[in-house]
């Protein structure tokens, strides 16, 4: 199947249903009015002379609009390449030339950004970009209804020539650990992927999804929309960016049976003052993934929110995203404290990332995935994509994890991220879980920051709840003694009001690294 069949398929038989639900504007389609929407934009981009395999990059934060453009593209085969609504003209300059990108689709502005500027500084730089469309505009309304004239026989046949696995879409990786790497995927990498998530959510046309997350990452796009339309569920967006308030409001407004969000999102969400006023008793599921969930937010999400089914993915951009995931009938300890099992149709192994050999149970090891959420490759990179993808097609996915007895994973960190501590390794993320059970503490991160004398010494930054005393090191040290061994209680404590992140939500270690050095001086 390509995605825009397996579309078409969702809007034959859910016509009636609501399909996409924008709430900052009221705007709603249902999914033959969808469809409809999504067909003219297809058929405007082809009067316009884009063809299957250039390259359009949306650069947006989550419209309807970006939806149209991820179906419409889909449809007739042209390669989607997102764009980070953070980026600023030095970024966007890289990925219009390093994706070749032709056509370029843009909201006018985004909070401070204003994109039509920043495109007319890039633009002289950039021979490939031969067509920039502002949404909203009447170049975009145009091409919106379909052209001069929709020649739908031409959509049918250019859409009946697409192969599933062809290239569809180029998502950039979230830039944690170095600069983002643009992911190749295919129809079959994606679409299967949306499937398989929505399967392990139970979703059916019933159920209506709030995707606070960003399209512009895997996340929103494809455990978000298309978990949705491969369901005939209801994508619902809230704000255009990350607003808690305007989340929960959507919940309740649109009585969302299912809500995503980063851990970062979530604890926004509950420490919201007027948290308790809003009514999320339509919640029954939802995700929460793309850095390591805290057991002490997943309970709250479970008890607070109500989200009993609520399920925790582990994946990454190379992989389509999903690697693995807790199921809503895993015992509740499994489903707040593991990433849960492999997904249908794919394999796991966790390796030793020396010698490559598969590491006992229970032991930490390099989490490799195989099967048909592999990437393509990173476009034009094909030495970057050697050094990830091995000849027997397994990605190495940099993340270290435990593997128990009936195949739960624990993702303990990032092979980058581990600390090494007079010669004791030192997983942050277990110094993390165990900071959240600290009453005063809202949030923490532990970075590795060096030291003469042992190498490396931990530095925890830690977000207070509000009127909560100053935590000082000593506080902390007797708070952890008897409960941490002496090796993993952080040397240095940096009291903040929030971390670095990227606009997926994920906190930024390696800049936080370089940050606790020059602050602790
Ligand atoms: P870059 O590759 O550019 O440094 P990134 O790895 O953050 O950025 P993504 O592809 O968005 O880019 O994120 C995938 C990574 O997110 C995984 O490799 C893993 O480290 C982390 N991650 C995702 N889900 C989870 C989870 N449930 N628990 C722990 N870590 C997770
Ligand atoms: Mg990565």
């Amino acid at each position: 199947d390509t995605i825009g069949d397996n579309f078409d398929r969702t809007a034959a038989a859910f016509g009636d249903n609501d399909a996409l639900v924008e709430v900052s504007t009221g705007r709603r389609w249902t999914y033959t009015q969808l469809r409809e929407a999504i067909d003219k934009l297809a058929c405007g981009l082809l009067s316009a002379g884009v063809q299957t395999g250039d390259r359009l990059g949306i650069w947006s934060p989550n419209t309807a609009e970006w939806t149209l453009t991820q179906y419409a593209t889909a449809k007739i085969g042209v390669v989607l390449v997102n764009i980070n609504p953070s980026y600023r003209t030095h970024e966007l300059e890289f990925v219009l030339k390093q994706a070749g990108i032709s056509t370029l689709v843009s909201a006018a502005e985004f909070k401070t950004s204003n994109y039509q500027k920043m495109i007319a500084e890039v633009r002289p730089n950039c021979p490939d970009l031969q067509r920039v469309v502002i949404t909203g505009s009447d170049e975009w309304n145009a091409l919106a209804d379909g052209g001069a004239a929709p020649d739908r026989v031409r959509l049918a046949e250019v859409q009946a020539s697409l192969g599933a696995d062809d290239p569809i879409n180029i998502q950039y990786t979230s830039g944690t650990t170095g600069f983002p790497k643009g992911a190749t995927l295919s129809h079959h990498n994606i679409l299967n992927n949306g499937y398989y998530v929505g399967k392990l959510c139970n979703y059916t046309e019933a159920d209506r999804v709030c995707i606070p997350v960003p399209f512009y990452h895997c996340f929103g796009m494809v455990m978000g929309n298309l978990a949705c339309t491969t369901s005939g569920a209801t994508m619902v967006i809230p704000a255009q960016g990350f607003d808690p308030k305007a989340t929960l409001r959507a919940v309740e407004q649109e009585r969302c049976t299912s809500l995503y969000g980063v851990p970062t999102m979530f604890i926004a969400e509950l420490n919201d003052p007027d948290f308790e006023s809003y009514d999320l008793s339509s919640l029954r599921t939802g995700i929460m993934a793309g850095s390591p969930c805290p057991v002490e937010v997943m309970k709250q999400v479970v008890e607070r929110m109500g989200m009993g089914e609520v399920t925790i993915c582990y994946g990454m951009t190379e992989t389509s995203p999903v690697s693995t995931q807790t199921r809503a009938d895993d015992s509740l300890d499994r489903r707040v404290s593991t990433v849960g099992r492999v997904h249908p149709h794919l394999e796991i192994k966790v390796v030793d990332p020396e010698t490559g050999k598969t590491v006992p149970r229970g032991e930490a090891g390099e989490l490799c995935t195989r099967g048909y959420s592999v990437m393509l490759g990173y476009w034009d990179q094909p030495d970057k994509t050697a050094e990830s993808i091995d000849a027997a097609r397994w990605m190495h996915t940099g993340d270290l994890a435990v593997m128990d007895d009936d195949g739960y994973l624990n993702i303990t960190g990032r092979i980058k991220d581990m600390v090494i501590r007079g010669g004791e390794n030192v997983y942050p993320r277990e110094i993390e879980e165990f900071l959240y059970t600290h009453p005063d503490v809202v949030d923490a991160q532990v970075v590795g920051v060096p030291d003469e004398r042992y190498g490396e010494e931990l530095c925890a930054w830690v977000i207070l709840r509000d009127g909560a005393p100053e935590l000082s090191v000593d506080a902390l040290k007797e708070f952890a003694t008897g409960k941490l061994a002496h090796y993993k209680i952080p040397r240095y404590v940096l009291v903040v009001e929030e971390f670095p992140m990227t606009v997926t939500g994920k906190v930024r270690k390696v800049e936080m690294r370089e940050r606790s050095v020059g602050l602790l001086d």
